[in-house]
Protein backbone atom coordinates (compact mmCIF):
# COMPACT_ATOMS: atom_id res chain seq x y z
CA UNK A 1 0.00 0.00 0.00
CA UNK A 2 1.67 3.45 -1.01
CA UNK A 3 2.04 5.64 2.31
CA UNK A 4 -0.26 8.81 2.14
CA UNK A 5 1.67 11.72 2.12
CA UNK A 6 1.48 13.93 4.77
CA UNK A 7 3.38 16.93 3.58
CA UNK A 8 1.90 20.00 2.14
CA UNK A 9 2.50 22.01 -0.38
CA UNK A 10 4.39 24.42 1.48
CA UNK A 11 6.31 21.90 3.63
CA UNK A 12 4.33 21.60 6.51
CA UNK A 13 2.56 18.62 7.96
CA UNK A 14 -0.79 18.22 7.12
CA UNK A 15 -1.71 17.09 10.50
CA UNK A 16 -0.35 20.35 12.44
CA UNK A 17 -2.68 22.63 13.08
CA UNK A 18 -2.54 24.54 16.36
CA UNK A 19 -1.30 21.41 18.96
CA UNK A 20 1.89 23.39 19.92
CA UNK A 21 -0.39 25.47 22.48
CA UNK A 22 -1.43 22.74 24.73
CA UNK A 23 0.75 19.92 23.68
CA UNK A 24 4.44 21.12 23.51
CA UNK A 25 6.27 19.53 26.13
CA UNK A 26 3.37 17.45 28.09
CA UNK A 27 4.41 14.12 30.24
CA UNK A 28 2.54 11.08 28.44
CA UNK A 29 1.36 7.89 29.30
CA UNK A 30 0.74 4.76 27.02
CA UNK A 31 -2.71 3.86 28.58
CA UNK A 32 -5.41 2.11 27.20
CA UNK A 33 -8.62 4.02 26.21
CA UNK A 34 -11.46 3.10 28.48
CA UNK A 35 -15.06 4.08 27.09
CA UNK A 36 -17.56 5.23 29.31
CA UNK A 37 -21.31 5.55 28.40
CA UNK A 38 -21.00 9.46 28.11
CA UNK A 39 -17.93 9.42 25.64
CA UNK A 40 -17.34 6.15 24.11
CA UNK A 41 -14.41 7.65 21.70
CA UNK A 42 -11.21 9.97 21.46
CA UNK A 43 -9.57 10.89 18.30
CA UNK A 44 -6.03 11.59 17.64
CA UNK A 45 -4.82 15.15 18.33
CA UNK A 46 -3.04 15.13 15.23
CA UNK A 47 -4.70 12.44 12.16
CA UNK A 48 -7.93 12.34 14.14
CA UNK A 49 -7.40 8.07 13.80
CA UNK A 50 -10.36 7.34 16.63
CA UNK A 51 -9.56 5.11 19.83
CA UNK A 52 -12.29 3.24 21.33
CA UNK A 53 -14.24 -0.17 21.40
CA UNK A 54 -13.99 -0.53 17.55
CA UNK A 55 -10.86 1.06 16.96
CA UNK A 56 -7.67 1.24 18.23
CA UNK A 57 -7.69 0.53 21.99
CA UNK A 58 -4.48 2.24 22.94
CA UNK A 59 -2.35 4.59 22.76
CA UNK A 60 -0.58 7.79 24.16
CA UNK A 61 -2.25 10.34 25.98
CA UNK A 62 -1.95 13.49 28.64
CA UNK A 63 -1.71 12.59 32.68
CA UNK A 64 -5.73 13.84 32.20
CA UNK A 65 -6.00 11.65 29.19
CA UNK A 66 -7.96 14.61 27.69
CA UNK A 67 -5.59 14.70 24.48
CA UNK A 68 -5.06 11.05 23.14
CA UNK A 69 -2.27 10.57 20.44
CA UNK A 70 -1.68 7.47 18.08
CA UNK A 71 1.91 5.72 17.91
CA UNK A 72 2.22 6.84 14.65
CA UNK A 73 2.03 10.70 15.43
CA UNK A 74 3.62 10.22 18.85
CA UNK A 75 7.01 8.90 16.38
CA UNK A 76 6.52 11.54 13.95
CA UNK A 77 6.09 14.26 16.56
CA UNK A 78 7.98 13.71 19.75
CA UNK A 79 10.95 15.48 18.88
CA UNK A 80 9.51 18.20 17.67
CA UNK A 81 7.11 18.18 20.80
CA UNK A 82 9.43 17.13 23.46
CA UNK A 83 7.26 14.93 25.08
CA UNK A 84 8.00 13.46 28.71
CA UNK A 85 7.10 9.56 28.51
CA UNK A 86 6.04 8.68 32.08
CA UNK A 87 4.93 4.99 33.73
CA UNK A 88 1.07 5.46 34.20
CA UNK A 89 1.47 4.20 37.43
CA UNK A 90 4.05 6.66 38.68
CA UNK A 91 2.56 9.06 36.47
CA UNK A 92 -0.99 9.21 38.43
CA UNK A 93 1.15 9.33 42.09
CA UNK A 94 2.85 12.12 40.80
CA UNK A 95 0.21 13.70 39.86
CA UNK A 96 -1.70 13.74 43.00
CA UNK A 97 1.56 15.30 44.72
CA UNK A 98 1.24 17.97 42.45
CA UNK A 99 -2.16 18.63 43.62
ZN1 LIG B 1 -2.47 10.15 14.82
Amino acid sequence: MKQRRMKQADGTDGRLTNQRDYLLGRRLIWADFVPTPRWDHEHCAFCWAKFGEYWQHTGYCTLDRYYWICEQCFRDFREEFHWIVEDAREARDSETQDN
